[in-house]
């Protein structure tokens, strides 16, 4: 008999982790990884921070009982997560104006929010930035959206397209729902200025467009309350607003699944109506979220002394990571590149649109083992001391010939 498997066709590899799995295969002991999409410490190791490491130990010396999380997880981490991403004294927290949900993830707040706003706006149309995070617009659609690109990156510049991406706003029909980076902007690395970001405050306003912030790497930009600007303009507007943010990256807890959804409404009764329903979205999705990264974030973000330990190590991968794009033109200038890559130095997080072309990507990965992505993303953070020399090297050799 016939499988009922039978006409399944073998769906495409992810691009990313195709990219990684090359990699391993790959059996030259100088090769590296700037493919990746997290963040390597200067031994080229995923890094367990010490304060999550610290309120580990107390969790699991106070061994608790794993009881159901509530279907909006935790209380005590969507109230830090809250005020990390609004400020503790935001009117907005005090007027009751947002709900947060704990999330699988930033990948899960996108998810619970598209779902929700697929019930509110069935007919809404999704516009994502051209280039946006790969997984948008697979989530978008697969949340039963149309989902369209608005202009963003500049490859002559290095930098934003903002004539094209306000214009773009502009013409949105109203109801639609922009998606946005909120800071240190994946895979480009390239951010709006506060200035741009009024502009955009503006044009949502005027043309009653749903904004959708994405946060996913707070922290990793310029600061944890600089890396929130565009997310305070937002909550300064008066309009309401959804935020997917995560702290994969920013605790170095990507595989416990910690993020969150916040929904910024009008008044508290309004809070209250939303709240009831995204709840059942979830409680149809996955019933309720984990308990055990939820509880360290909250620990972390709730202890002083951990809290401090924390913003500590924070800033040390974003300064670790902000040398790497010094280091990196540096070398590129004294091995007598003529091309300007000073562009890497003005970008924001960990990755950078390097301007490399996917036939220098390929002769990179052929001849010296080092991978990126075709589009020519790097990620600055799989750099380090040793083997940024080799990289600057090969990369001084593909661009020269
Ligand atoms: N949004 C953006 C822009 C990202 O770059 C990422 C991760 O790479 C995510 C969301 C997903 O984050 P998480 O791993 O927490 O689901």
């Amino acid at each position: 008999s016939q499988s009922m498997f039978a006409a399944v066709q073998l769906a495409p590899r992810d691009p990313i982790l195709g990219l990684t799995e090359a990699f391993n295969a790959d059996t030259r002991t100088n090769k590296v990884n700037l493919g990746v999409g997290v963040y390597y410490d200067d031994n080229g190791k995923l890094p367990l921070l010490a304060a999550v490491r610290e309120a580990e130990k107390t969790r699991l010396e106070a061994a608790p009982a794993r009881g159901y999380l509530p279907i909006e997880g935790f209380g005590a981490y969507n109230q830090a997560v809250q005020q990390l991403l609004f400020g503790k004294d935001s009117p907005l927290l005090a007027a009751g104006r947002v709900a947060t949900f704990e999330a699988l993830g930033g990948t899960g707040g996108l998810k619970i929010g598209a779902d929700f706003l697929k019930r509110l706006a069935p007919n809404a149309e999704v516009w994502i930035s051209d280039p946006s995070w790969e997984n948008h617009r697979a989530l978008f659609e697969g949340a039963g959206f149309k989902v369209n690109a608005y202009p963003y990156y500049d490859s002559a510049s290095h930098g934003v397209n903002f004539a094209g991406m306000l214009a773009a706003l502009n013409a949105m029909p109203s109801g639609s729902i922009a998606v946005l980076h909120a800071c240190c902007h994946n895979p480009t690395g390239v951010d709006l200025s506060v200035e741009q970001w009024k502009q955009v405050v503006q044009a949502v306003r005027s043309r009653g467009l749903v904004a959708f912030l994405d946060m996913a790497y707070q922290g990793f930009g310029d600061g944890i309350e600089e890396d929130a600007a565009a997310l305070r303009l937002f909550a300064d507007s008066g309009l309401p607003f959804f935020v997917s943010s995560s702290f994969s990256k920013s605790f170095s807890l990507y595989g416990e699944r910690v993020g969150a959804l916040s929904i910024v409404t009008l008044d508290r009764d309004e809070t209250t109506r939303v709240i009831s329903q995204v709840k059942r979205v979830i409680r149809t999705n996955y019933s309720n979220p984990p308990t055990h990264g939820a509880a360290i974030v909250a620990a972390v973000l709730s202890t002083p002394e951990l809290r401090k330990l924390w913003e500590q190590e924070l800033a040390g991968m974003r300064e670790r990571i902000r040398q790497m794009r010094v280091q990196l033109v540096e070398k590129l200038k004294a091995r007598g590149v003529k091309q300007d890559f000073s562009f890497v130095t003005t970008q924001r997080g960990m990755f950078s649109y390097s301007g490399l072309t996917s036939a220098q990507v390929d002769r990179l990965r052929e001849e010296f083992g080092i991978y990126a992505i075709a589009t020519g993303r790097i990620c600055l953070a799989a750099l380090n001391s040793r083997n940024i020399d080799p990289v600057a090297d090969a990369i001084a050799k593909v661009v020269a010939e």
